[in-house]
């Protein structure tokens, strides 16, 4: 690395938005396209409860029900995977934070080793919207490449285009019962990080109700000024 204007410290992005709001699709192209890591929270609790650790079992009935699980199990999980190795390149938050305290937690942990957050970039989208766009979402068992039944198919049914696998995995919490707490939960405990991160002068807002490709293209210059 050289130049005047290159940081030294690796890029921090995170991404804010209601479920459904295109996170992980677009966390998955900033990853391909910049070289970041993908953190995605959520992922890391259903592997937790996939492999039924103590903070799984902690969490399962909480996801199921569309709650946030503690700050604590969440704050712990994302420690531990932000100190490997791999994260020196630079990460995308993907549903980290969704409270304050997480915030605040996350301020913290990268004050002490020097880094900051280039960008809390929050994807604009109307409610409504989301719950047909979770209804219909799927993913590919062994990559994680995600699709919908309306917005994004693979080229050949069942088969997916990047990988090949030929199994597909609809999430437990993606119903229309879990999708209205899950919204909720977004209102009333993750909307306020948009002032929390407007306040620290390092929010961007995206319209997010397009095509992905579209909405990548503005995401995608969005960090690379924020990552210069
Ligand atoms: P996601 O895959 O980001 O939609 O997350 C799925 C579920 O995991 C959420 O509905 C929450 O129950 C839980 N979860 C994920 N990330 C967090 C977080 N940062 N804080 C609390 N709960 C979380």
């Amino acid at each position: 690395m050289d130049g005047a204007n290159t940081s030294t410290a690796a890029p921090v992005l995170i991404l804010l938005g209601p479920p459904g709001a295109g996170k992980g699709t677009q966390a998955r192209m900033l990853e391909d396209k910049f070289g970041l890591v993908q953190l995605s929270t959520g992922d890391m609790l259903r592997a937790a409860v996939a492999a039924g650790t103590d903070a799984g079992k902690a969490a399962k009935a909480v996801m199921e029900a569309g709650d946030l699980v503690s700050d604590e199990i969440v704050i712990n999980i994302l420690r531990d995977r932000l100190a490997e190795d791999d994260c020196a390149k630079g990460v995308i938050l993907d549903g980290f934070p969704r409270t304050t305290v997480q915030a605040q937690a996350l301020d913290t942990l990268l004050g002490e080793s020097g880094q900051k957050i280039n960008a809390a970039i929050s994807l604009e989208v109307d409610d409504a919207a989301m719950v047909s766009r979770i209804s219909g979402r799927y993913t590919c068992g062994s990559c994680g490449e995600g699709y919908h039944d309306s917005f994004k198919q693979p080229a050949k049914d069942g088969v997916c285009d990047k990988c090949g696998g030929t199994e597909m995995k609809r999430r437990a919490d993606d119903n229309a019962e879990t999708v209205g707490s899950r919204l909720e939960a977004y209102h009333a405990q993750t909307a306020p990080l948009i002032a929390y991160y407007g306040g620290k002068g390092a929010l961007q807002k995206i319209d997010a109700m397009g095509a992905i490709e579209e909405i990548a293209e503005g995401l995608s210059a969005i960090v690379t000024k924020a990552t210069a």
